[in-house]
């Protein structure tokens, strides 16, 4: 009899923790075209039936495809209509596996940083796109790690147009914005998140402080002096906040190199982020999958340097984490078993991506997601 770690239903008390033993109960067969036979089974706790499919990656699919290729040709800047006419596969398919990717990225490295302490210095910055339409700019900040450039956690904040434009665009722009609800105070809660992440891995220790380094935009120093951590600083636990000129040369030695470099990569790597280019993102909750999936593996797929050889074989691992956990992270995405979001311990940002819950301004209906991904 096959044994499974856990029954899939959130509502068992066997879905935490599952008898040793083996416990499903085997209950008929079915066929499939994609699968052939498939044995079903059920949990004599909650009489749930399920499949050894319930817990593959390609679990409700009709159309299972090698992930390795289209994981390496989205990674390595073609959109995805590119992907789709090379592959001869649908653009709702491409789609779809990205967003299974992206969703085990996002599970595989909530569960690495659950038993990881940082302890470098830790650079935030805005990555600044936009989604559908240059009315709506949004601000995406990224908090990683200064000397490893580790990636911990990003959020996203939908903002107006600032900056100089026709009186035609000052015509549009009234229009759309009198119709268009933006969430306030977006900006602080956008930084907020991954700062909060950031704080809780790498904590200020007696013989380091949390070191913060950004540019100088004025929310930050308005949000961390907020903290409660800012105010409850001790001679012990000190947060030092060190804010760069944004006209010092981008180079290895400018102290938010990390954020700079993190910025150049983004734009060269995902299609939808190059300049001047039509591939760009329609929908937030999409966008923040892909951006997240690409951000995750750069953690631990990318070799941390090429021009000049290092000890260190990823950025993952210039950050001190195992061995054997980047490997399982390089297995798992593509391999492993489908991760359940009720056994993760996700930051509100990461678990607002998981559930495709960003909003995108001027859309109406929020974005659909699949009953078996919400469990
Ligand atoms: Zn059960």
């Amino acid at each position: 009899m096959q044994h499974f770690p856990f029954c899939p239903n959130p509502a068992c008390v066997w879905h935490t923790q599952a008898p040793t033993t083996a416990w499903a109960h085997a209950k008929g067969s079915y066929h499939t075209k994609a699968f052939g036979r498939v044995q079903r089974y059920q949990c004599p706790r909650c009489h749930t039936t399920f499949s050894s499919q319930t817990f593959h990656l390609s679990y409700y699919l009709k159309h299972p495809i090698p992930l390795d290729p289209l994981l390496s040709r989205f990674l390595n800047g073609e959109s995805l209509r590119a992907i789709s006419r090379a592959l001869s596969l649908s653009l709702c398919l491409i789609s779809n596996r990205l967003e299974r990717l992206s969703r085990q990225a996002i599970g595989l490295h909530s569960r690495i940083l659950a038993h990881t302490r940082l302890s470098d210095d830790i650079c935030i910055d805005g990555f600044v796109a936009f989604e559908g339409s240059q009315f709506f700019p949004s601000d995406i900040p990224i908090a990683l790690t200064a000397h490893s450039q580790f990636v911990i956690d990003l959020s996203h904040a939908s903002h107006r147009r600032a900056g100089t434009m026709t009186p035609a665009q000052k015509m549009k722009a009234l229009r759309l914005y009198r119709y268009t609800a933006l969430e306030h105070g977006a900006l602080e809660r956008a930084f907020r998140e991954p700062l909060l992440t950031a704080l809780r891995l790498a904590p200020p220790r007696p013989d380091h402080p949390f070191v913060l380094i950004t540019d100088e935009n004025p929310h930050y120093p308005r949000v961390l002096s907020s903290l409660p951590q800012w105010h409850n600083q001790t001679p012990q636990h000190r947060l030092v906040h060190w804010t760069v000129w944004s006209k010092l040369p981008r180079t290895v030695s400018n102290p938010l190199f990390a954020s700079n470099y993190i910025d150049r990569e983004i734009r060269k790597d995902l299609a939808h982020y190059h300049r001047e280019t039509t591939c760009f993102p329609r929908n937030v909750a999409a966008a923040m999958l892909r951006l997240s999936l690409y951000l995750f593996t750069h953690n631990y797929l990318k070799p941390f340097r090429i021009a000049h050889p290092s000890p260190f074989s990823s950025h993952a691992h210039a950050a001190h984490i195992p061995l054997s956990w980047i490997s399982s992270f390089a297995h798992e995405l593509t391999c492993g078993t489908r991760l359940f979001v009720s056994h993760l311990s996700l930051s509100p940002s990461m678990h607002r991506t998981w559930m495709k819950a960003w909003k995108t301004p001027g859309k109406h209906h929020p974005d659909s997601i699949p009953r078996f991904a919400v469990a």
